[in-house]
This record gives structure tokens, sequence and C-alpha cells, in this order.
């Protein structure tokens, strides 16, 4: 009876019973009456399972005492009732299969406190085997099934959006270019036949910056949609925020306003919390248990997503949050200006110290917000939302979208965007148009939140930033 660790250790099966288990020995320790002590892990939870086993046993006489930390083997045994403490369960082993053992065992793993997360991000090995990456990959996957069960029970419908584009659906030139300017130069075969080349087909292509416009056009169509897949920005990610390749949620709901958006962002924020504090508890204890050791830096991570599911978020308008940012007795590095986008050091004053729950800030002045936000009628600012969260700041940015395309024209032209380049975005505002919203998240930021994480880079498998290594 083959069963995972997690199920082992919830008693799945029933004391007595033979059980077989298959993963890597987190570490060995020998009684002097011949007995092994190996804890076992496979990634199915936090904790191992302890095999209790002769050291005779394997595959010759007394290879488990060759078993180190990484080790790969199957232990076939009896479920039993744990003696020890900290586990209910462990097995008796009668059998052990050692598959894989380390080829360099007196440094194979580096002692845990030795291992910073720059170097776990260039063990390609070694980091989805460490407890901390192991948890965050448990909640990642977690959320990411949450997000798709909370649309999918709102009756929204997942719209897989291009990830090779032409389109620049933010207008801030941030796109990666997927082929090389020579696409344009004609064909290279002597015939002046066809060259595929590797240039895409010879258009100009690029790495998406967001599905949103796409999105749109399935909105238009079908109501209640999202997009949820990877992204990309050529923008400056030598930060602890940005990658160059992130993971974005982007729904987007027809006949609703700004203020629906605002509801939507709420109650998605709070279903993925809910969700991720009922399934994945183990593993945000064991993250808070190592805060200030590790890659975790913000302690406290249940009670803190239990406070924001039970908060109500407060609404203020832009202008107003403004005002309060600059009545208040706090020294910023910048100061707050009508006009200008909130800096993080705004956004986690306004949502920390000042408001102390989840924020939405609304209506921005139209100059630092994209071309498809909707004018509002006081003609300098624009349907827009950024939600803000304690202890990150900007967590969502979303809007209401300009269905009028005599707007839409007008707001182009005066970010110096070709209204040409957007043919069928355009397209989408003459045939039967309606009011729609809404917003785009981070994923990882979701992630680098819940976790409590000090870098973004420690919320994906594997970080594309400068200098990224070469898996
Ligand atoms: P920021 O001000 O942090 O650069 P932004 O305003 O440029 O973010 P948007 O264009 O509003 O970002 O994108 C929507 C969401 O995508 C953001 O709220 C954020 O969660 C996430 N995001 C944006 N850029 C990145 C990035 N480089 N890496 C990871 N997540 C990102
Ligand atoms: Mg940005
Ligand atoms: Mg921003
Ligand atoms: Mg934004």
């Amino acid at each position: 009876h083959v069963v995972s660790v997690k199920e082992a250790l919830e008693g799945k099966v029933e004391v007595g019973s033979k059980v077989e288990v298959r993963g890597w020995v987190r570490t060995r320790r020998d009684s002097k009456a011949g007995i092994s002590f190996i804890h076992v892990t496979d990634g199915s939870c936090q904790a191992p399972i302890q095999a209790v086993a002769p050291n005779t046993l394997g595959n010759y006489q007394n290879e488990v005492l060759h078993l180190t930390t990484g080790a790969s083997l199957i232990v076939r045994g009896t479920l039993v009732q744990s003696q020890g403490k900290g586990q209910a369960f462990e097995i008796q082993a009668d059998e052990v299969v050692v598959l894989g053992l380390v080829d360099d065992p007196e440094t194979y793993p580096l002692q845990p406190k030795q291992h910073t997360a720059e170097f776990l991000r260039e063990q390609a090995h070694l980091r989805p085997r460490s407890n901390s990456f192991g948890a965050i990959t448990r909640i990642r996957h977690a959320a990411a099934m949450a997000i798709h069960r909370f649309f999918t029970e709102q009756g929204f419908v997942w719209v897989n959006t291009p990830i090779v584009t032409a389109s620049d659906a933010e207008g801030a030139g941030q796109m990666f270019r997927v082929s090389t300017l020579d696409a344009l130069k004609p064909p290279r075969t002597p015939e002046g036949g066809v060259d595929f080349g590797q240039d895409f087909f010879r258009k100009e292509a690029y790495l998406t910056v967001s599905g949103q416009l796409n999105v749109e056009a399935y909105c238009m169509a079908m109501s209640k949609v999202y997009t949820f897949g990877p992204t990309f920005r050529a923008e400056n990610s030598n930060t602890t925020r940005h990658l160059a390749e992130f993971w974005m949620i982007e729904p987007e709901i027809a006949f609703a306003n700004l203020s629906d958006d605002a509801e939507l962002a709420e109650a998605f924020l709070k279903a993925i919390f809910k969700a991720v504090l009922n399934e994945r508890r183990d593993d945000l204890a064991f993250l808070d248990s190592t805060v200030g050791k590790g890659i975790v830096t913000q302690g406290g991570l249940i009670a803190r997503l239990e406070a924001f599911v039970q908060s109500s978020f407060e609404r203020v308008d832009y202008t107003d949050a403004i005002e309060m940012l600059k009545k208040s007795k706090k020294k910023f590095e910048f100061a707050p200006e009508w006009g200008n986008d909130l800096q993080t050091e705004h956004e986690r004053f306004l949502a920390e110290e000042h408001i102390g729950r989840p924020v939405v800030v609304m209506n921005y002045p139209e100059q630092i917000k994209a071309f498809y936000m909707r004018m509002n009628d006081d003609g300098k600012t624009v349907a827009a939302m950024d939600v803000l969260a304690p202890g990150i700041g900007e967590i969502i940015g979303g809007s209401q979208r300009e269905e009028r395309l005599d707007m839409l024209d007008a707001r182009m032209r005066k970010m110096n965007l070709e209204p040409e380049h957007y043919g069928w975005y355009r397209d989408l505002r003459r045939y039967g148009s309606v009011p729609h919203a809404g917003f785009g998240l981070g994923f990882e930021r979701l992630l680098v939140y819940i976790c409590g994480l000090g870098n973004i880079r420690d919320a994906i498998p594997y970080p594309r930033v400068p200098g990224w290594a070469q898996f």
C-alpha cells in the first residue's frame, strides 16, 4: 500500500497495516542497539515521517548506514503508533531500498544555517528540498487552486491570453523583444522564399506585459472572465518587489463600475487567504517559526491573514489620500503631491498607520494612469483603484475601462500612443460597448504577503531577474 508521508502521518491507513513510503532522507540517527531512525520526506507536507530500521537493512548488509541527507529510498514496513514525541505515527521498516546515494555526503547539504536565500536560488537540486521552499511551493499551489476555484464559483470563465504579442497593454514601453530587429528586413533565403527563421514569422513580437486588453475582448462576450498566466516586464528588477517574469491574475467584469471592481477585489483576496489558512496552516506556522533566520522577514503570518479576512476595506479618494499624507506628521522621503503617484512609503503609511486596514485608493490623476482607464466627469481623474495592504503597499491595481471610443482616442493621443496600433482594441468600443472594469494582481506579490517574504525572488520557483541563473 503506497502512501504519501502526509497520508501516513495523518493516519489515513490503519495502524498495523503494511505501507510503502517513497522519498528522501532528511536526517538519520543511529542507536547503539543497531537501529537507525530515518526521517523521510516526500514534499507532501512539512513534517517528515520516521522510519525505524534495523541497520542491517538495505540492498546489501548495513547499507542503511550509508544513508545521508538527500539520499532517495523506498521504505516498506508496518505503520505503528509512535512512542517518540513530535509525531503520532512511524514506520517499523522490514525493507529499505536505496535508490540513490549522495555523491559528496561530507558537503551535501551545507549546514542549514549557511544557506542564504541567494545561495539556494542558484542550487536547483537543493532549493526545493529546503523546508522553507517546500512550504512556499505548497502554499503557492494552494493559492493558485483557490484562485481558480473562487472565479469558477462566481461564474467566471478562464481565458488564456497570448504570451507573445504585438500590443503594449500598458503603453509603458516595458516589453521584452522576441523577434530581432532583422525580422522586418527582406527574407534571407537566396531564392527569396519563405524564411521562418527564429524571428516569429518575421513579425515584430514581444512578451506580454499584461493580458488585460485581450481579456477585455472576451469580457465583451462572456461577461465575467479572468486570465492567470506568465507576464514579463523589461524594467529594473533589481528590487525586492519586481521580477522580469511573474504571474498575473486579471479578472474583467462587464456591466460594472469601479465600485463593483473594488468589491470583487475584496471578496477575492479574502477568499484566497481563507483557503490558504485552511489548507496550509502547517506551512504558514513553519514559515512563521523561521522569521529573521531565513527568507521570512515578517512574522505573525497566521494572525495577519486572519485579521485581513475579518477586516472591511476602507475606500479613500486619491485626492483625500494626498491630504491625509500632507497633514500627517510623518517624514517621507518623497513629499506627497497631487499629481504624483503614491510611493510605497505613502501606501504603507496609509494602510498600516493612518487607517490600519486594507485601503482602496480610488480616482487617480489621469496623467499617472494607463490610457485605457475611464475619464471621470471632473476631467482630471480616471476611475482607477489601487488596493493597499498593511505590510506591503500596492497589491492590486485596477480600473473601470474607458468604454467610449472618442474618449479613448483622445486619451491615447494625449499619451502619444497611436490609435491605429490598437485597432482591434478600439473595435471593442464600436460593436456593443458596455461599461466594464477589472484589476491586475501579481501572484508573487500576493505570495510575498502571505508568506512574509523579504524578497519576491523567493516567491517563484525560478526567478528571472538581471543576472539570472541558467536554469
Ligand atoms: P509597481 O508600482 O509595484 O511597479 P505597477 O503599478 O507597475 O507596480 P501594474 O501595472 O499596476 O503594476 O500591474 C498590476 C500588478 O502586477 C501590480 O499591482 C503588482 O502586483 C504586479 N506587478 C507589477 N510589476 C511587477 C513585477 N515586475 N514583478 C512582480 N509583480 C509585478
Ligand atoms: Mg511598475
Ligand atoms: Mg504602482
Ligand atoms: Mg499599478
